[in-house]
C-alpha cells in the first residue's frame, strides 16, 4: 500500500526532503514556512511579504535562501549607510 506523493510545495514534500536527508527545495521551504507560520499564528497572511527595494525585503531574500536583486541590495546599503553613520554620532558623543 503506497500513498501517492505529495507535489513539491507542500509541507508534506518538506517533510519528506528531510527524512530522505535532501535539501529541501524553494517551493518546499516556502510551503514549511508558511504552515509553521500559520500553526503559531493563524491570522497570519503571507500578503505582508514586503515589497522590493527595502530592507525587509533584502532580509526576506536572505531567510529564504533566495537571490537578492539590485533594488533589495540598494535599499540594504543604504540602510547600512544610515545606520553607520549613526552609530559613529552615538559613539563621538560617549567619548565625550
Ligand atoms: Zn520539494
Ligand atoms: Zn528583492
Amino acid at each position: 500500500m503506497t500513498q501517492p506523493l505529495k507535489p513539491c510545495g507542500t509541507d508534506a514534500a518538506y517533510k519528506r526532503h528531510l527524512k530522505r536527508r535532501e535539501r529541501a527545495c524553494t517551493p518546499c521551504r516556502r510551503a514549511h514556512a508558511l504552515a509553521t507560520a500559520l500553526q503559531k499564528d493563524p491570522d497570519w497572511k503571507p500578503k505582508e511579504i514586503p515589497a522590493c527595494g527595502t530592507v525587509r525585503a533584502y532580509k526576506r531574500h536572505l531567510r529564504h535562501g533566495e537571490v537578492t536583486d539590485r533594488e533589495c541590495c540598494d535599499a540594504w546599503a543604504e540602510d547600512k549607510r544610515d545606520r553607520d553613520r549613526e552609530r559613529r554620532r552615538q559613539r563621538r558623543l560617549q567619548t565625550v
